[in-house]
């Protein structure tokens, strides 16, 4: 690909923890019941439980793209609508499945602030219409770290819900990159999803140390009905669960997670505390997880390019997006603003 070890690329660009290996390496020991019915996925399930403080229901499928696409139908009907934030990775980046899955849902999305939905976007499309020519609201949903790297704070979430909760409609949460959200709110997981009113979300793997697999959480157990159903006619019950779900041991245990998160979100902020030094940058959102959104000289985005660091222009709202991850080093953060300095031509 290029001559680089590291890239800020994508959190999906870094490779698999240490811990996690091990975890899925023990369970690799010995034979184990196919379909998730065995000692590893009951492992994992209870450290969720544990961590979440809540006797929720939890499910593991392949990708994160499937973790949102079949909670959301399982919230919703063909004819029911969700409502998000117009720079969701449901709306943007998942190629439709949760009208897909749901057979039919639409999905209707308000200017983010921030990368945050407004909460008067919920009243605004529950009052819009109430005749049945119109897709019956049924979901509300947040994403958290939002896709422009901020976050949402405890209180904020349960505004949203607070609303949700008074239309009749149910919360679900893109938690893909939960971890980091918990690291730079220093809330407890439950505080800042159950607690706060979520009903339903995915919780991140692959772009937190694991190698692929997120865990589904339903806080409330009674949308979990037939579930299992769902993940199997969708192709996304893996017969070897143990693979997917024994590394979310590895990431649960002794809290690895959230160091692994902290790693990431310091790393995006010594990236974006010098980043906005350089003459003509400008940083598009506060750095308040792994992600560093910034308006840079064209002729800086051209070297840059050149010198062999890719990054994506097209996601959030214009600029160019740089990301951390958990094993992002200093040494790459220094290297890349080195390489910023040299394309302004300033000192190194
Ligand atoms: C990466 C990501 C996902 C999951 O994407 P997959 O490529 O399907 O695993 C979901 N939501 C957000 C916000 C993401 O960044």
């Amino acid at each position: 690909m290029d001559k680089k070890t590291q890239q800020l690329t994508s959190d999906n660009y870094s490779g698999v923890c240490a811990e996690v290996l091990d975890a899925v390496t023990q369970a690799n020991l010995n034979y184990a019941e196919s379909y998730g019915n065995d000692f590893w996925t009951e492992q994992a399930c209870s450290l969720i439980r544990e961590k979440f403080e809540c006797d929720c229901e939890v499910f593991f499928v392949f990708t994160g793209t499937a973790a949102n696409a079949l909670t959301l139908a399982q919230i919703c009907t063909p004819f029911h609508s969700v409502i998000a934030a117009d720079t969701a990775h449901i709306v943007t980046d998942e190629c439709g499945a949760p009208g897909f899955f749901s057979g039919g849902s639409q999905i209707f999305t308000a200017p983010a602030v921030q990368g945050k939905l407004p909460a008067e976007a919920v009243e605004y499309f529950v009052n819009k219409r109430s005749d049945l020519h119109y897709p019956k609201p049924r979901a509300v949903t947040i994403t958290q770290s939002t896709e422009c790297g901020t976050c949402y704070t405890a209180a904020e979430i349960r505004s949203i819900a607070e609303l949700a909760y008074s239309y009749d409609l149910c919360l679900q949460m893109d938690g893909a990159r939960f971890a980091n959200a918990l690291a730079s709110q220093r809330c407890s997981p439950a505080e800042l999803s159950w607690k706060a009113g979520v009903d339903v979300m995915t919780f991140g793997g692959s772009k937190n140390g694991g190698m692929l697999g997120e865990a589904l959480i339903f806080f409330r157990k009674d949308l979990a009905a037939d579930f299992s159903y769902r993940c199997k006619q969708s192709g996304q019950l893996g017969s070897k669960l143990r693979f997917i779900s024994s590394q979310f041991t590895g990431l649960l245990q002794d809290d690895l997670y959230l160091r692994n998160a902290a790693h990431a979100n310091n790393m995006a902020k010594k990236l974006a505390v010098n980043l906005q030094q350089l003459p003509g940058v400008k940083l598009l959102f506060p750095v308040e997880a792994n992600a560093v959104f910034a308006e840079i000289p064209n002729r800086l985005a051209e070297y840059l390019e050149q010198t062999g660091w890719h990054f994506y222009n097209f996601i959030g709202s214009g600029g160019v997006r740089f990301m951390t991850s958990w094993n992002t080093t200093s040494e790459t953060v220094e290297a890349f603003l080195s390489d910023c300095r040299q394309g302004l031509n300033l000192p190194a």
